[in-house]
């Protein structure tokens, strides 16, 4: 039976990516939108990660769907980059409401019932910058470093119950994320000379998400083109 997989933030990008992945692979694929049309061939449901009662929702509509969350992968995010000294407290945690309590909200929701079924996958999105640090990016580096500790607590706490959680952290990826940002400068630095394409990422969400990867947990998984060597 296709297993229920849910991806937050799956309707463009990278979780885009990941969706179409692992709906190819034969998956019941969910992904949350926020606005306008979920993407064709995907079962869409509304949801704002900052917002506890849409995750419940959202999971209550999946679960009647598709059945109990099997495989969660946390994708959704959000930049505000400026330098700390003009950074307002507001800014700082609107990234982290997100990036990082947003992870927490559907991790929360997917944990009994992935418990119940005493299986479950959780990958979480970080980014290189979680270890390497970047100048302008202080919330952001802190929400995805955050997700490493989150991510190892988990995989300590439901190891037991045949639940893995992965990290996945991507460098230079071609998304509206980084589309106004200094491409020839950022390259310059990656070993393999180039961006990410999104299913470069997705493939290795795939990976993580299935049987290969069945003694995996707590892992970070470097998905960057060499740019955080030594990490
Ligand atoms: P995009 O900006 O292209 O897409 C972001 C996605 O997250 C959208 O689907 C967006 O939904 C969703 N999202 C943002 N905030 C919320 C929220 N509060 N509730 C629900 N959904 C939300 O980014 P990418 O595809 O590039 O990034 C995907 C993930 O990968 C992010 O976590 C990002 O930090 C991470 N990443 C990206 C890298 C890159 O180089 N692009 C590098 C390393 C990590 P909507 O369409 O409604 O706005």
């Amino acid at each position: 039976m296709a297993r229920s997989v849910l991806v937050t933030g799956g309707n463009r990008g990278i979780g885009l990516a990941i969706a179409r992945e692992l709906a190819a692979a034969g998956d019941a694929v969910a992904v949350t939108y926020r606005s306008g049309e979920p993407p064709e061939g995907l079962f869409g449901v509304r949801c704002d990660v900052t917002s506890t009662a849409d995750v419940e929702a959202a999971f209550d509509k999946v679960e009647a769907e598709q059945g109990p969350v099997e495989v969660l992968v946390a994708n959704a995010g959000i930049t505000k980059d400026t330098l700390l000294a003009m950074m307002k407290e507001e800014t700082f945690t609107e990234v982290l409401d997100a990036n990082l309590t947003g992870a927490y909200r559907v991790a929360k929701r997917a944990i009994r019932p992935m418990m119940k079924l005493k299986r479950g996958r959780i990958i979480l999105v970080s980014s290189v910058v979680a270890l390497s640090g970047s100048a302008g990016q202080t919330n952001y580096a802190a929400s995805k470093a955050g997700l490493i500790g989150f991510g190892r607590s988990m995989a300590r706490e439901y190891g037991s119950r045949g639940i893995t959680v992965n990290v996945v952290a991507p460098g230079f990826v071609e998304t509206d994320m980084t589309a106004g940002l200094d491409s020839e400068a950022i390259v310059k630095n990656i070993p393999l000379g180039r961006q990410a394409k999104p299913a470069e990422v997705a493939r290795v969400v795939r990976f993580l998400a299935g049987d290969d990867a069945s003694y995996i947990t707590g892992a970070v998984i470097p998905v960057d083109g060499g740019l955080g060597m030594g990490h």
